[in-house]
């Protein structure tokens, strides 16, 4: 086999995120609501400014969404409940809560079933820029390992998610390495960078926007075996 680890993106790879990341926020919002009355949640733009700044002062919410969700809420509340233990308390309860409904995915067909058989071949693993956990649903049992941007303390397309995922292993080379994602420069790049076949999810007939050459691509998972098959042989 010329290829041995098959690592994999997970949001908009493995399930269609944007619905399931408003429902939450959707929800926790809510719950927020009723707890402490409203709360000025402002544009996205503010929201995206709030973000800036806060990673100005502490660079390491680039990669740690979760810290960097609760510090948001500790803005957003600081004038609301000025106990420290009391508002403190309320976050940790709304971003478990986010964290929670964050995790309601609905997988894309065939993805389990290409897994499953996937899994009989080759090591698999996840690198994610996320925060789910693929060890929280039944299709984890068969990854080796997961690294998330919190774990390499780094986002794809840079080198540590890829790296990493190398390292786990004493005799792969990156030649023998395919991973799969979506983003075009997160996943693909990233991937192809290092030496890597990346091949591109694609199941929403995206146009390639990048100066380097199309990879690969699959639209269902149903096609995924034939195409890791057929990359293997080539
Ligand atoms: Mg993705």
């Amino acid at each position: 086999m010329k290829y041995k680890l098959i690592t994999f993106d997970l949001d908009d790879t493995f399930w269609d995120i944007a619905p399931v990341i408003i429902k939450a926020e959707r929800d926790t919002r809510e719950w927020l609501r009723q707890k402490v009355g409203n709360i000025e949640w402002g544009s996205m733009s503010d929201f995206m400014g709030i973000r800036e700044d806060l990673i100005k002062t502490m660079p390491s919410l680039e990669w740690d969404i979760g810290l960097l969700r609760k510090e948001i809420y500790k803005q957003k509340l600081k004038d609301i409940i000025s106990d420290e233990a009391e508002r403190n308390e309320i976050i940790n309860t709304a971003y478990s809560m986010f964290l929670e409904k964050r995790h309601q995915v609905v997988f894309y067909d065939g993805v389990y079933d290409a897994i499953k058989d996937l899994s009989k071949n080759y090591h698999l693993g996840i690198l994610t820029n996320g925060n789910a956990d693929i060890f929280k649903y039944k299709i984890g049992k068969y990854f080796d390992f997961s690294l998330s941007s919190f774990d390499v303390k780094d986002n794809k397309p840079n080198k540590p998610h890829f790296v990493s995922a190398k390292n786990k292993y004493n005799d792969i080379s990156f030649q023998e390495i395919i991973h799969i994602g979506d983003h075009q420069v997160n996943d693909v790049f990233g991937a192809h960078e290092l030496g890597m076949k990346a091949v591109w999810f694609n199941n929403r007939n995206k146009e390639w926007e990048q100066s380097f050459g199309k990879p690969d691509e699959f639209a269902y998972w149903k096609d995924c075996i034939k195409l890791i098959e057929e990359l293997n042989e080539r």
